[in-house]
């Protein structure tokens, strides 16, 4: 039988958040107002910076070094540069010894593209409320996780309690592309004994991610004006080809036997063409086409092992059409190369979780395994135990993203618990 269990301590950091919850969800509105796609981050960075050295943290910005730093397993290559595209660290430093945990809460402010706004019923970039949910982009991936482990941490402070080790905030960037702003603050020294990162999944702890890689495939043609057409090579018709084989190929990979923890999923691996270009004119024959894939792999291979899979199953792909044969896809790989990773049930980690949700809601916690990556694989690589765990809401990657609100609330408060017992107090 599960009970709350709640300490004078913690009923007063609850009830601060609940003070604080108009504040809450105004700064959640103005971040979410940032507009921070790949390469636009700085202006919602310098607003989270701002507002936590007002906490009193010491806070720390600086961009992004990818050569330093691409000797990382979880590195992803680029081709952008990362000027004036900071990583935020914010440090509550403990005040003696260290007696409990030193943690980071990680959330990443990169958001993907709200195109086509049109289909939106509500603006993506100037929040609207209805009916307890709280529209926008990036609202529920992830600023609303942001916001509840940053007044988590504030609610503490302001109660006036004291850790018993260190805590950090960290704000990235490129979770949705590379990984590269996680592994740069891990880089840099900004280490801790555990991170939560609280990623919209319904407040579950997540156990496992599959491995994601990005690849881009070029396929030439001949050009020509379109009457001499049956003589040219269309590129187009030639890339359809190979994006059906990739389809095959996703039907085959899913065919084999699955990682124990997506038992009872229908379809873990998905392979996404999410980008296609070529031409500019009815009337011409294009001379190419290049698409990008986003492929999700089996948690238990690595991603060069799937790389030369892909690039051979595309190549044999290629043998059955006589243009393809002579002239080869020219086949890359860029962003993504993230391997798969899995949290074990029974650390320590999960353990003061599971309690801490428990002793907030009077409910066992659940746990999900996710079909995409987070940055969780970057703190694994640095032997750091890691989550994800964060409110409810829709919509991902969507229109009509949202989060529901009370659910914000709900993980602000267990997200607390989950400090005061991690970092220990300081009487
Ligand atoms: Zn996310």
């Amino acid at each position: 039988m599960s009970q709350k269990q709640q300490t004078a301590e913690l009923e007063k950091v609850f009830e601060m958040i609940d003070q604080q919850w108009e504040d809450e969800i105004t700064f959640l509105k103005e971040i979410v107002s940032h507009k921070s796609t790949l390469g636009n981050e700085a202006g919602v960075q310098h607003h989270i910076k701002s507002f936590l050295d007002g906490m009193g943290l010491n806070t720390t910005a600086f961009e992004p070094d990818p050569e330093k730093i691409s000797h990382y397993r979880n590195f992803g290559k680029t081709k952008w540069s990362y000027d004036g595209r900071p990583v935020i660290a914010g440090e509550w430093k403990t005040d003696g010894e260290k007696i409990g945990k030193s943690l980071i809460l990680q959330g990443h402010i990169d958001v993907v593209s709200a195109e086509p706004e049109e289909l939106w019923d509500y603006p993506p970039y100037d929040p609207i409320e209805v009916d307890g949910k709280l529209y926008g982009r990036g609202m529920c991936d992830m600023k609303s996780g942001v916001t509840a482990m940053i007044f988590a941490v504030k609610a503490i402070k302001e109660v006036g309690l004291n850790l018993g080790a260190d805590v950090q905030i960290h704000t990235v960037l490129e979770e949705e592309c590379t990984g590269n702003g996680a592994l740069a603050l891990l880089d840099r020294g900004f280490v801790a004994d555990g991170a939560i990162i609280p990623e919209p999944f319904g407040l579950k702890w997540m156990k496992s991610q599959v491995g994601v890689l990005w690849m881009k495939v070029k396929v030439n043609g001949s050009g020509a004006h379109v009457e001499r057409a049956d003589k040219a090579q269309n590129p187009i018709n030639k890339a359809v080809r190979l994006v059906q084989a990739l389809e095959n190929y996703q039907a085959h990979v899913n065919a084999q036997p699955k990682h124990p923890d997506y038992a009872d999923h229908p379809h873990p691996l998905n392979v996404n063409v999410g980008m296609i270009h070529s031409g500019d004119w009815p009337s011409n024959v294009p001379s190419e086409c290049t698409f990008d894939v986003r492929i999700g792999f089996d948690p238990r291979r690595e991603p060069e092992e799937v790389q030369s899979e892909v690039r051979d199953w595309l190549m044999e792909a290629a043998q059955e059409d006589s243009w393809l044969r002579e002239v080869p896809p020219e086949i890359s790989f860029y962003g993504f190369a993230a391997p798969g990773s899995t949290m074990a049930e029974d650390s320590e980690l999960v353990r003061t979780l599971a309690a801490a949700h428990e002793n907030t809601f009077g409910e066992p916690i659940e746990h999900m395994s996710m079909t995409g990556t987070t940055d969780m694989r970057a703190f694994h690589e640095f032997n750091i135990p890691a989550t994800c765990y964060g409110p409810s809401g829709a919509n991902m990657h969507a229109p009509n993203e949202y989060v529901e609100l009370d659910t914000v609330r709900d993980v602000t408060k267990s997200i607390a618990a989950f400090i005061l017992d991690w970092c220990k107090e300081r009487k």
